[in-house]
């Protein structure tokens, strides 16, 4: 089965390897020495003033820089299920939540987040996706925390990076807690999270929030290259392995396959007549729209042995997700749009030409 989900990922052989060694015990400079290598490969990814690696998913990074950088009420934009989830999450610790909804195709505006800032004294933090997972959307959260920043510096922006990290180039100016989670572009099994931290966020931090999600006392052990509670060791070396991997060619070379092999998967795509969901895509994956969305994953599934995502509530069955994060081979992709055409034949809405491998082909191999 070819797994081609927007998370979790495939796990490279390389990084599987690396995480079949013999437990190692958390508090010994053998461990220690590999939680070092991999924090200075994630400053190098992600730029960030301080990072701190945590034993959760994605989620419970995302309520740790909440609790820790929200202290009275959070705007937060909800363009979908990641989104609604900040909301959700300022509520259960009886913060203020204040919620700029979109359909989930939309975009946020900058000028709707001002005005609802302008509106309400209280509020000290922004919450936003990079990339929206729940339909592929991508928020321009550059312009976006920039346009914040330049009224309000004091506000916290907290940028949900669990699909834009490792994908692309985050531009961290404006940004003060950037999240990324492990299954996702990471391409490791489920149960890390990092956060990435700017010194103007370490300042509001103080003595931090909590007790096990308090990053003031993770910061304090972390910079020592040792974690408050047990380290989630195995997937600290995976994450190791996998950051040495895609160092291999660089970043840079990562994020470039990246932009081309997005553009490819669209173009193609829209050459056999479907139709890109969202209205500003994001790189992470390719969301289709389209009446028989459940009936093409059912065949990929089936006929083909490829696994794709589909939707969630409203657009159950309505739409179709294809994974781009990580390291994708092109023949792979390759498969995967010309599986999808032979679909479309087999359904009768169009005769199967190989076009849509071709125009991929051409696109990514372009530059
Ligand atoms: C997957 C995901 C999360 C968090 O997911 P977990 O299931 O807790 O790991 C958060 N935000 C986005 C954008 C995601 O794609």
């Amino acid at each position: 089965m070819l797994l081609f989900t927007p998370g979790p990922t495939p796990v490279p052989e390389s990084v599987r390897v690396a995480m079949a060694t013999p437990t190692l015990h958390h508090r010994t400079p053998e461990f220690e020495a590999i939680f070092k290598s991999a924090r200075e490969r994630l400053f190098a990814l992600m730029g960030c003033d301080e990072i701190v690696m945590l034993a959760s998913t994605g989620t419970g990074a995302m309520e740790a820089a909440v609790t820790n950088l929200c202290h009275k009420t959070l705007l937060s934009i909800n363009a979908g299920k990641f989104g609604e989830r900040f909301g959700k999450i300022a509520k259960a610790h009886n913060l203020g939540s204040i919620e700029l909804k979109y359909e989930w195709d939309t975009p946020a505006s900058v000028d709707e987040i001002l005005k609802a800032i302008d509106k309400d004294s209280s509020i000290d933090a922004v919450a936003i996706q990079i990339s929206e997972s729940a339909g592929g959307l991508r928020h321009d959260v550059e312009t976006i925390s920039a346009a914040i920043k330049s009224s309000y510096p004091d506000i916290m922006v907290i940028a949900d990076g669990i699909t834009a990290v490792g994908v692309e180039k985050i531009d961290i100016t404006h940004i003060d807690a950037l999240i990324a989670g492990s299954q996702k572009a990471l391409m490791l099994p489920p149960g890390l999270s990092i956060i990435g931290l700017s010194n103007k966020a370490i300042e509001k931090i103080g003595t931090g929030r909590g007790y096990y999600f308090n990053l003031a006392s993770e910061i304090k052990q972390q910079q020592k290259n040792t974690t408050a509670y047990t380290a989630a060791t195995t997937l600290i070396i995976g994450l190791d392995a996998v950051l040495k991997q895609m160092q291999v060619d660089g970043f840079e070379k990562l994020y470039s396959r990246t932009k081309r092999r997005s553009d490819a998967l669209k173009a193609s795509l829209e050459a056999i007549g479907l139709h890109i969901y969202p209205k500003s895509p994001a790189l992470s994956m390719c969301t289709v729209d389209d009446t028989d969305a459940s009936q093409i994953r059912a065949m990929l599934k089936e006929s083909f042995k490829v696994n794709v995502a589909g939707g969630q509530e409203h657009l159950k069955g309505k739409i179709f997700r294809i994974n781009n994060m990580g390291l994708i081979e092109s023949n792979e992709a390759t498969y995967v749009v010309n599986a999808i055409e032979l679909v479309l034949d087999r359904l009768g809405r169009r005769a199967y030409d190989s076009t849509a491998s071709k125009i991929f082909s051409s696109v990514y191999e372009e530059l």
